[in-house]
C-alpha cells in the first residue's frame, strides 16, 4: 500500500529519471498523480467487425495476428506491420518508428487493437494501441473502455501514465471517509475511491462529473480546514480589547454623517459592532463594489476604538488614498471629538516625529497612512482596531503566516476591505480564515455610469467629447494604461494629449492637468488639488486614479487603450465618475484591430453595471490568474474545483470544514489536531506546511 502523500518516485514503475518529468506536470506524490484530472475520454468500449469499418474515425476492432513483419525503410527507419484478421475481413496495422513492439505482438494471438481507420488499399490502423484479449472482460486499460487523455510532457507517454495511474488506483491507501453519509446523500456524491476511479476510468461518462465533484470538495475543504485551523489557533493565542464603551463616540459620528446609512452597510455595521464588543479579536472582510461606502465603515470602527480609550489605524494601498481618507477624516471626525493623524511617505521629518510621539502616547487616537504605519519603528499605546484596504496585496499562505507570526497577547480587532468586488464563492475559497459582510447596495441617489465608446483614430473625437462636457460644465478624467511593455509611449501618448488639450483655447480655459507616476509627489498633490477644487476640470492621468481615488465632481472618464484593461479594473476606473448625485459617463476610446476576445470583453463592460457580475464574468473569460494575478495573490491552484462552478460545494466545505474542526478537537487531546488533519484531510498540509 502507498499512502496519497507518498513521493511518486516510489510507485511502481515509476524512479528517479520519471520522476523528474512528472514533476514538469506537477506531479510529485501520488496524490498529485490521481489528481491529474484526464483532459479527455476516448470511447472505445464499442468493437466494431473489420468489415464495417469507416475511414477517419477511430474504432476499436478485436482480430488475432495472422502474421508481423519489421520494416525498413530509407534513413534508417524502422517500421513495424502486423496483418491482422476476425471473421469478417483482413488487415493491416502499421506502426511507425516503434520496431520493439514485435516483442509484445505476437503472430496467432487475439488482441483488442484501437486507433484511427485509414484507407488505402482497404481499411488500415496506424499506430493503433492494443492489448491482448486473454486480459479478460473489464481488465483492460487502454482499450474496449473509456480510456482517458492525460496532459503529457516530453518522455511521458498517455499509455505509460495509464499504468502509472492503475497502479496508484489498486495500491493507494484511502484516508479515513471524512464525509459522514448524511453529507454524501445531501451532495450527492461517491466516496474518494470511487470518485478516483471514475475520474480516471469511468464505466459512463455520467459517472464523470460527480467524481470531479468530490475531487473538488477535496481540495476546496483542504484549503478551508487549514485556513480555518488559522483562524482558531489566532483566536486562542490572542486577547483583543473590548470596545463597548467606545458606543456612544460611534454613535456620535454616525448621527454626524450628512447621510444615512444604507442598510447593507447597518448589517455590516451591526455584524462588525458585535465582533468589536467581544474578546476574541475580529477577523473580518468587507467586500463592495466601488462606491458602495466602505470607508464610513472603516471610520466607524475606528471610532469605536478611540471612544473605547484606545487606538486604531486605517492602512491604505498608495499615499494618495491615505490622504484621501485623510480628507474625509478632517471632515467626519470632528463630530465625534476624535484625534487623528496621516503619516505617508511625504510626512516632513518635524511633522513625523510629532507623530510617532503622539501614536506611541495615545493622544493621536487614530493613525491614517500607508502600509508603513505597521513598520516597528511605529509604536502605539494601545493599538484595538486596524483597518486595511487589502488591494489583493495579501496571499493566502501569507495570511496564514501573519496570523501565526503575530505578537503574542493583545491583538488588534482586523477589518479587511476589498478593492475589486469577487464573487462571493471566490471570497469564501480565498478567505475562509475571515467572517464575511457584503455590502451589496450603493447609496441612494447614484446614478448609474452610462458606458458608450468612441472610434479614437482621430484625435478630433476626444477634443469633440471633452468639449461637449465642458460646455456642460462638467469635468473629465483622460485615464492611460501604463503598462510595462508600452509605458514609454503611454506616457508619452498622455503627454501630447494634455498639450494638445491645452492648445483648444475651450479647454485650456477649463484648465488641463497631466498625472503620472513619474511626477514628483508634490507636483503630483498640486495638480489633483486644483482638479479636486474646480480649477482644473480636465485631468489627463495614468492608472493612479484607479486605486479609489475618490473626486466627487468628475462626470466623464474617458479611457484609452480600453482593451488593455481588466473589466474589474474598468470598473474601478468608472466608479470614479457619477458620484454626489450627477449623472457619470463612461466612454471608452478603442481604434481599430481590436481582437474577438477583447471586442466581447467590452461589449460585456457596457452593457453591466454590477461590479461584482462583472468580476464574474471576468473570471470566466480570464480565469482567476489573470484576474487576481496569481503569483502575487497567492490564489491556489486547484486541478479539479471551478469556484465560478462549485459555489454550492464552497457553501458545504466553509461548513464542513468546521464540522471537522470540531471533531479533530474532539477526539485528540490538546496538540494532536494538526496529526488528525493530516491523517483525515490530507493536502491541508499543503497550505499550512513551512509557509
Ligand atoms: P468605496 O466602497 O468605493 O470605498 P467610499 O467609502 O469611498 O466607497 O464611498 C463613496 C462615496 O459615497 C463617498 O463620497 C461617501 O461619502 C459616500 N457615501 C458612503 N455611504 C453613503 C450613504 N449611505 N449615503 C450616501 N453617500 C454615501
Ligand atoms: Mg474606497
Amino acid at each position: 500500500m502507498t499512502a496519497l502523500s507518498d513521493p511518486i518516485r516510489y510507485l511502481e514503475g515509476v524512479g528517479p529519471e520519471m520522476a523528474r518529468r512528472l514533476a514538469r506536470l506537477e506531479i510529485r506524490t501520488v496524490r498529485d498523480l490521481l489528481f491529474h484530472i484526464p483532459v479527455g475520454y476516448r470511447d472505445r468500449r464499442e468493437v466494431t467487425p473489420i468489415a464495417k469499418l469507416v475511414p477517419g474515425v477511430e474504432a476499436s476492432i478485436e482480430a488475432s495476428v495472422a502474421s508481423v513483419r519489421p520494416l525498413r525503410r530509407a534513413r534508417g527507419r524502422r517500421d513495424l506491420e502486423a496483418t491482422l484478421r476476425d471473421s469478417t475481413g483482413i488487415m493491416r496495422a502499421v506502426w511507425f518508428h516503434q520496431p520493439y513492439l514485435a516483442s509484445t505482438l505476437k503472430a496467432g494471438e487475439r488482441y483488442v487493437f484501437s486507433g484511427i481507420v485509414h484507407a488505402f488499399r482497404g481499411p488500415e490502423l496506424h499506430n493503433p494501441e492494443f492489448e491482448p484479449v486473454a486480459e479478460g472482460e473489464g481488465n483492460h486499460l487502454h482499450v474496449r473502455r473509456i480510456a482517458p487523455r492525460y496532459a503529457l510532457t516530453e518522455g511521458i507517454t498517455e499509455r505509460w501514465l495509464r499504468a502509472r495511474v492503475r497502479a496508484a488506483l489498486d495500491k493507494f491507501e484511502p484516508p479515513p471517509e471524512v464525509l459522514s453519509g448524511e453529507w454524501r446523500t445531501r451532495l450527492e456524491l461517491p466516496p474518494l475511491p470511487i470518485a478516483f476511479e471514475r475520474i480516471h476510468f469511468p464505466e459512463d461518462v455520467a459517472q464523470k462529473e460527480p467524481a470531479r465533484k468530490r475531487l473538488a470538495l477535496e481540495e476546496i475543504l483542504a484549503l478551508q480546514v487549514a485556513l480555518q485551523l488559522a483562524r482558531r489557533r489566532h483566536r486562542k493565542a490572542h486577547k483583543a480589547s473590548s470596545l463597548t464603551t467606545g458606543d456612544p463616540a460611534m454613535r456620535r459620528y454616525l448621527e454626524a454623517l450628512p447621510f444615512p446609512l444604507t442598510s447593507a452597510q447597518e448589517r455590516s455595521l451591526g455584524a462588525m459592532a458585535e465582533d468589536l464588543d467581544g474578546e476574541v479579536p475580529m477577523r473580518r472582510l468587507l467586500l463592495g463594489d466601488v462606491g458602495s461606502g466602505k470607508t464610513v465603515l472603516a471610520l466607524a470602527g475606528a471610532v469605536r476604538a478611540a471612544g473605547a480609550g484606545h487606538q486604531a489605524a486605517l492602512l491604505a494601498p498608495t499615499m494618495l488614498l491615505a490622504e484621501q481618507h485623510a480628507a474625509t477624516a478632517a471632515k467626519q471626525l470632528e463630530a465625534a471629538g476624535v484625534t487623528w493623524g496621516l503619516l505617508t511617505a511625504a510626512t516632513p521629518e518635524r511633522d513625523r516625529k510629532l507623530l510617532l510621539e503622539g501614536f506611541a502616547s495615545g493622544e493621536i487616537s487614530i493613525a491614517i497612512g500607508t502600509h508603513a504605519l505597521l513598520e516597528p519603528k511605529v509604536a502605539f499605546r494601545s493599538l484595538a482596531f486596524v483597518a486595511v484596504d487589502e488591494q489583493h496585496r495579501f496571499g493566502v499562505r501569507q495570511r496564514i503566516s501573519l496570523a501565526r507570526g503575530a505578537d503574542p497577547g493583545r491583538s488588534a480587532h482586523l477589518l479587511v476591505l476589498t478593492a475589486t468586488p469577487i464573487p462571493r464563492s471566490y471570497a469564501m475559497t480565498l478567505y475562509g480564515d475571515l467572517d464575511l459582510s457584503i455590502l451589496d447596495e450603493k447609496p441612494p441617489g447614484r446614478l448609474p455610469v452610462e458606458t458608450t465608446s468612441i472610434d479614437g483614430t482621430r484625435r478630433e473625437a476626444l477634443l469633440d467629447l471633452l468639449h461637449g462636457e465642458m460646455e456642460r460644465g462638467g469635468s473629465a478624467f483622460v485615464v492611460y494604461p501604463i503598462v510595462e511593455e508600452s509605458e514609454k509611449v503611454d506616457l508619452e501618448d498622455a503627454t501630447s494629449t494634455a498639450a494638445a488639450l491645452r492648445e483648444e483655447p475651450a479647454l485650456a480655459e477649463a484648465g488641463v492637468e497631466l498625472v503620472h507616476g513619474r511626477l514628483p509627489a508634490e507636483d503630483r498633490r498640486r495638480a489633483l488639488e486644483r482638479f479636486r477644487n474646480g480649477e482644473a476640470r480636465i485631468l489627463v492621468t495614468t492608472t493612479v486614479v484607479e486605486v479609489g481615488l475618490d473626486i466627487p465632481d468628475a462626470t466623464l472618464v474617458a479611457i484609452e487603450h480600453p482593451d488593455r484593461f481588466g473589466l474589474a479594473q474598468l470598473h474601478q476606473l468608472r466608479g470614479r465618475v457619477g458620484r454626489a448625485g450627477r449623472a457619470g459617463r463612461c466612454v471608452l476610446v478603442t481604434r481599430g484591430g481590436l481582437g474577438e476576445a477583447a471586442r466581447r470583453r467590452l461589449h460585456v463592460f457596457q452593457t453591466v453595471s454590477d461590479g461584482f457580475r462583472l468580476a464574474e464574468e471576468d473570471l470566466k473569460q480570464r480565469g482567476p490568474g489573470e484576474f487576481l494575478g496569481t503569483s502575487q495573490h497567492g490564489f491556489p491552484t486547484f486541478r479539479a474545483a471551478d469556484p465560478m462552478q462549485d459555489q454550492e460545494l464552497i457553501e458545504a466545505a466553509s461548513t464542513l470544514s468546521r464540522e471537522l474542526l470540531d471533531r479533530a478537537e474532539s477526539e485528540t487531546s490538546g496538540g494532536r489536531v494538526e496529526a488528525w488533519i493530516e491523517t483525515h484531510v490530507p493536502g491541508a498540509e499543503r497550505y499550512l506546511g513551512s509557509g
